[in-house]
């Protein structure tokens, strides 16, 4: 098929008739061959993608931008520096890793030798989206290399400059016979999904998660899933405003508001409300200038379906600041909505751009309610000068992340572990937690063949055995 790295075997087609069954299988013959499970390999494979990162920085800043306009600064931020945090912590540590964990033994094992041993699944899938289309690759690419295994990469078709450099720079760098990147969009996706893979490694939508687990599910096959929803923000009374206003504005804005864990909708009272609105206008003017569409440092929608959607949702409530749109541009300016209720088409999706609806709530009880009886989001933020009412949001609430007085930031943090939680996904990763992710936990006993004194207790005929007395 076009695009699968130029590594599908024609047998495998023909014995399957799926068109990526030649490359399953090549790829679990290299598996099964052990290449991939010496540190040496693997080091070598992960300092391969640090020159891809390397050399492959402008053409990475091209193909982001001309996908959703992303501003240099941002893709350097969000996509180069978070990929290389995750290589340099992998790359320190990997042999520690890696080492065999020896673990207490009751009296009836004292003498043998009890380990866990980390070992690959085998043939992974990662499947990705387009919002941050090297950083979702890279950072689960790095911990399934790190943990032995081969592995498929689907970039995501919707961010098609990124995924045409990923498809045709990224094979140069890794070994072909272990690693292959797979094109196309759903059809090809459906036809990928039903072969059977060891792990599989999914960054989506909710809807979509669930496509991918029930195809799992056919092979029992291990899933990660990184899905998304609406993260709340919580704003109590007393809070340093400005502060407040420009950290809420970068986490809202940031990418155009196209990032999984922006803050979705932000809570507050009415006499919170009519504090924040000029202070949000305020930080959105100094970021992006009066007018963000001339603005260097504001994206774009990425595509005109996207767009769509997200301009459809400027109809709930009343806009109080921004609300401009340029389709031929895919522009949605940086927008505030009030007087939204819960019931209205904002509240009922995760917005996925540049637009942020006020909620009033009566007080922090009302918004902590107001959070439980929807879906458990990626994200819970929460602000205020008062550690109590932080710790309250925290305590009484669930969500994959937290974060107290900012936004985002939590992702940054390769020693926390990043994932959601019911509907916002099923397992984490980040620095150790990916390695993890992609290794299998081998419960390893070894004892010796003699001593067998020892074990003569367990031995039958029970009936001569005083057993529990
Ligand atoms: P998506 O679910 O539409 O697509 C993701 C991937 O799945 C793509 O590679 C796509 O080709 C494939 N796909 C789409 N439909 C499919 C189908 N029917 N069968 C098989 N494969 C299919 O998601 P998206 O629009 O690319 O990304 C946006 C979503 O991703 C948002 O919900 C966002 O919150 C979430 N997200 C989550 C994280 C996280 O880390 N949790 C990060 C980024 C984005």
């Amino acid at each position: 098929p076009e695009g699968d790295g130029g590594m599908g075997s024609v047998d495998g087609d023909a014995m399957s008739g799926n068109p990526y069954a030649g490359l399953v299988s090549h790829l679990r013959a290299s598996w099964l061959s052990r290449k991939t499970r010496p540190m040496e390999y693997r080091v070598a494979q992960l300092e391969a993608l640090g020159r891809f990162l390397d050399e492959k920085k402008q053409a990475v800043l091209e193909a982001t931008a001309a996908d959703m306009g992303k501003p240099p600064f941002e893709v350097e931020l969000s996509e180069t520096l978070l990929c290389k945090n995750e290589l340099h912590e992998t790359l320190n540590n990997l042999s520690h890793w890696m080492k065999d964990k020896h673990v207490d033994r009751p009296l009836a094992t004292r003498l043998d030798s009890a380990f866990i041993r980390k070992e690959p699944y085998g043939v992974v899938l990662i499947i990705a989206p387009w919002n941050y289309p090297i950083y979702l690759i890279l950072g689960p690419l790095i911990g399934a290399i790190a943990a032995g295994n081969c592995v498929i990469i689907k970039p995501s078709e919707i961010s098609k400059n990124t995924e045409r450099l990923v498809a045709e720079a990224l094979p140069c760098y890794l070994d072909k016979d272990c690693f292959a990147v797979v094109t196309g969009g759903v059809q090809e996706t459906t036809r990928l999904l039903e072969n059977k893979f060891d792990y599989i490694f999914y960054t989506g939508s909710p809807p979509v998660g669930r496509i991918v687990m029930t195809a799992a599910a056919k092979h029992l096959t291990p899933v990660t899933l990184e899905l998304g929803g609406k993260n709340p923000c919580y704003v109590s009374d007393t809070c340093d405003i400005p502060n407040m206003a420009r950290r809420v504005v970068w986490g809202r804005f940031f990418n155009a508001g196209q990032t999984c864990i922006a803050p979705d909708y932000l809570l507050c009272s009415l006499e919170m409300q009519g504090k924040l609105l000029p202070a949000l206008r305020e930080a959105i003017t100094e970021f992006y200038g009066p007018n963000p569409q001339e603005s260097p440092d504001f994206g774009r929608i990425v595509g005109d379906k996207q767009f769509q959607r997200v301009r459809k949702l400027l109809c709930s409530g009343r806009v109080a600041i921004g609300g401009q749109t340029d389709e031929a541009e895919r522009y949605i300016a940086p927008t505030i909505l009030v007087d939204v209720q819960p019931s209205d088409p904002v509240m009922q999706e995760e917005i996925f751009g540049p637009i942020l609806p006020i909620v009033v709530v009566a007080n922090m009880d009302e918004a902590i309610d107001f959070i439980n009886s929807r879906e458990r989001p990626l994200a819970i933020y929460a602000f205020s000068s008062s550690d109590k009412v932080v710790n309250q949001v925290l305590e009484r609430t669930s969500s994959g992340g937290f974060c107290g007085n900012d936004t985002l930031m939590h992702v940054t943090l390769t020693s926390l572990p990043f994932g959601g939680i019911g509907n916002s996904g099923l397992g984490m990763y980040h620095g150790k937690f990916t390695f993890d992710t992609f290794s299998h936990c081998r419960g390893c006993l070894k004892r010796g063949m003699g001593r067998e004194p020892l074990n003569a207790p367990r031995y039958p005929p029970y009936s001569q055995k005083k057993f529990g007395i």
